[in-house]
């Protein structure tokens, strides 16, 4: 098992401990604040100290050293390295495959023991660089004189003097073969006769390595951007850390702000780091921060390699950088002198983690500021409800931006009722106002985007004799249907099963799916308007690194009429010529059994709107529902921030929900329903019996989900305002817990209820 050593003590009250066999690295790869930062994580999150730090770190360094019972199991191809018992150090990448063969020969037969395998440990790259090799009185003339019979290997030599002419002591190797189209023997011949050296030197993956950083113009910010700037860096000054709420309507230039605001910070020599919501959905963001700061940029995000994160990771910790772009993980950057933390659509879900240890990034961005001393900025155009209230409260400064900052006016939005179309006749996926208005925009050549809210609607198939559903095997969850392949699949334990053709209960063959999904409305499209071109982005068009990117760059550049697509497409595009924006079903995510579902579609449809019209040629939203009247969707479409916080506000109160409560969420899990069943009660008794009378304790309630991948899941959910002996009760449970009978997990940010 791999472990970290936090610190040292003289005597320990374990009577078992157990010898260090072997220590991977010298250089602490967590310094002395993160430390301090996943203690607290730990604490305050209810988990594990060990994930606290392992999240801080890249995979790349995290790699599973595992001692392996070896007996019949072959070498894998990517096991890099291999330890054997003399610590001999077999290096796979120098291993022919027939020694490689030879080696499981050897350790099947018993003569080797293999020890270690580190498994996907990444190298750090290398590049060979070329430079002359300095001999006593030798000069350009003198070379050449002597190289006068191969023409080839004297070229060579001129370039490298006129590159030294220039300033450059050394050269790619690759670079100098290329511009004088030497041959790898000429070249090998000047590295024999000493003329040239050759090095070898650490490079970096480079994710940019395709993407030309392109000069965008600057402009200059209006009064309301320069108030919010000057506020957030006069802050920088004071002795208090302060956390801002920047509350500015859909494209009222808060991008333009954040770069400001990190322009001036590290012009004093500090650092900055920037969160957005998940990158590889926003390559347009990282553009526009590269076009102001080019080489001090590092990313980190899920679409890099794990050897691009590891350089990026290392970068910022060499301090070649000054500013990090990057997804929630992202707020752990090794920097040591942070002058400001912004966090864009800070409402957004993806910032809280899910797995271990569930931390909050903003919560995480407020406890290192504190130490750094620095400000947050938490922007949004409609902020999470808790966010508001503390800002309401005082608890943060409100700052606002109510203008476009490209002075347009917002979008004109009209809401349809499908059930009227539907009783009209009309059973089309779109309205005739839709139908119009598209019809219209592609006459103009003017673009189109499409917003499927596919979020609680699922694709599943079900029999319209009987009434039943195709379920997964290890879960209590229906089977999603995909068409590639004609498949049934378990979006939770990966299941599959190709498509029924009769019920398997009734035996009818009425058995279809319902639910429509992108490539449906891509058909029904391409039927209506045969000549219009269509970007499709789903989970199905966007598997490999760079397919958002790439899609996204062709609608940009025009080559495409519509930009059809899911969640993803909603947040922080900005595209000069898009004019219509049609939701075409706002109600899916309403019926979602979340205590945060109307805030959930009031921020999805107010963030897809605000795509339209954000330049020159005013915008149209068509807003499709099911429930028009519902207050979510009515006043999203009329962007009414206020009305809405006002209306959920008094919903949460009555409910007793956050923001009047803290929630946390008590998962207890087994492969034995009984055995959970029985854990589960026990627990809940204990929580009730040590919170106050203010305090709500609900359930135990078999989860939402009962059964994943054959395990069954309950939960207990606590509201509550001050509990100081929360936090060491839950502590105690993880300890207590966890030890081999049932799982039990803590989620002080529960996000899904
Ligand atoms: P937001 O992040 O609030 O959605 P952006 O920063 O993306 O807004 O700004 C929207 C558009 O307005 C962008 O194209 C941006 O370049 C432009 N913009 C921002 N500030 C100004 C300004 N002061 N003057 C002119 N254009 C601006
Ligand atoms: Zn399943
Ligand atoms: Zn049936």
């Amino acid at each position: 098992v791999m472990g970290y050593i936090i610190d040292f003590i003289e005597s320990s009250t374990f009577n078992r401990l157990k010898q260090v066999e072997q220590v991977i690295d010298l250089v602490p790869s967590v310094n002395d604040e993160l430390l301090t930062l996943a203690h607290k994580i730990s604490k305050e999150t209810a988990s594990f100290l060990v994930s606290c730090i392992q999240v801080m770190l890249p995979t790349a360094i995290k790699a599973s050293y595992q001692k392996r019972l070896i007996k019949n199991q072959a070498l894998e191809a990517h096991e890099l390295e291999t330890y054997f018992n003399e610590k001999e150090t077999i290096d796979y990448e120098t291993v022919e495959a027939n020694d490689l063969y030879k080696v499981k020969k050897e350790i099947q037969a018993g003569n080797i023991e293999l020890k270690y395998v580190v498994k996907n440990k990444l190298k750090i790259k290398k590049e060979k660089y070329v430079k002359i090799n300095e001999l006593q009185d030798q000069t350009v003339e003198t070379v050449t004189a002597k190289l006068s019979r191969s023409k080839k290997q004297q070229e060579a030599m001129i370039y490298l003097y006129q590159i030294k002419e220039r300033g450059y002591t050394e050269l790619l190797k690759k670079d100098l073969l290329d511009a004088v189209d030497l041959g790898t023997s000429s070249y090998n011949a000047l590295l024999k006769k000493g003329y040239i050296r050759e090095i070898e030197k650490e490079s970096y993956r480079d994710p940019f390595r395709n993407d030309e950083v392109t000069e965008r113009k600057r402009v200059t910010l209006n009064a309301e951007q320069q108030n919010v700037v000057r506020s957030v860096l006069e802050s920088s000054i004071k002795d208090k850390q302060e956390t801002f709420l920047l509350h500015g309507i859909t494209g009222s230039g808060k991008t333009e702000v954040y770069l400001n605001i990190i322009k001036e910070v590290i012009s004093k020599g500090k650092e900055a780091i920037l969160l957005v919501p998940e990158i590889s959905l926003t390559p347009q963001i990282v553009k526009r921060v590269r076009s102001y700061f080019n080489d001090e940029v590092a990313v980190l995000h899920s679409g890099l390699s794990q050897g691009e994160k590891y350089d990026e990771w290392r970068k910022i910790l060499r301090k070649e950088v000054k500013v990090v772009v990057g997804a929630r993980s992202a707020i752990f950057a090794p920097f040591t002198n942070i002058g400001v933390i912004i966090i864009d659509e800070e409402h957004e879900s993806s910032y809280k983690q899910s797995d271990m240890p569930k931390y909050h990034a903003i919560e995480v961005a407020k406890w290192r500021a504190n130490f750094h001393n620095c400000p947050v900025v938490l922007g949004s155009a409609t902020p999470s409800l808790e966010s508001h209230a503390r800002a309401i409260k005082g608890v943060y400064n409100l700052l606002t931006l109510t203008k476009r900052a490209t002075n347009m006016d917002l979008p004109n939005t009209s809401v349809v009722d499908m059930t009227n179309e539907f009783q009209n006749g009309n059973l089309s996926i779109f309205s005739d106002e839709l139908k119009d208005a598209i019809t219209e925009k592609l006459n103009k050549k003017e673009q189109i985007i499409l917003l499927l809210n596919r979020r609680g609607y699922s694709n599943f198939v079900m029999c319209r004799n009987c009434g039943e559903t195709v379920m997964c095997k290890n879960c209590d969850l229906s089977l999603t249907y995909h068409k590639r392949g004609d498949l049934l699949k378990c979006h939770y334990c990966g299941y599959e099963r190709y498509l029924v053709k009769e019920c398997p209960s009734c035996k009818s063959t009425h058995i279809r799916q319902f639910g429509i999904g992108t490539q449906k409305v891509e058909e029904e499209l391409l039927t209506l308007w045969p000549d219009a071109n269509v970007i499709r982005m789903d989970n199905d068009t966007t598997r490999k690194k760079g397919d958002h990117k790439r899609l996204l760059d062709r609608f940009g550049n025009q080559e495409a009429d519509i930009l059809l697509g899911t969640q993803m497409i909603a947040k922080g595009l900005d595209f000069l010529n898009v004019t219509l924006v049609g939701v075409l079903s706002a109600d899916t995510t309403l019926k979602l059994p979340d205590f945060r579902s109307s805030e959930k579609t009031f921020q999805l449809i107010t963030q897809v709107a605000g795509r339209a019209g954000r330049h020159k040629k005013k915008g149209e939203v068509i807003i499709q529902t099911y429930n028009p009247k519902h207050y979510a969707i009515h006043l999203a479409s009329k962007q009414d921030y206020d009305s809405f916080f006002m209306k959920e506000m008094s919903v949460r109160k009555i409910g007793k929900y956050s923001p009047y409560y803290f929630l946390a969420q008590v998962q207890v899990s087994h492969f034995d329903y009984n055995k959970m069943m029985k854990d589960v009660h026990k627990i809940a008794s204990l929580i009730r019996s040590n919170l106050s009378d203010q305090a709500i304790t609900l359930g135990p309630v078999v989860s939402q989900i009962s059964r994943i991948n054959n395990r069954y899941y309950s939960q207990v959910i606590i509201k509550y305002k001050r509990e100081p002996n929360l936090s060491p009760m839950l502590e105690r449970l993880l300890e207590e817990y966890n030890t081999g009978g049932v799982n039990v997990i803590i989620d002080m940010y529960p996000t899904f209820l």
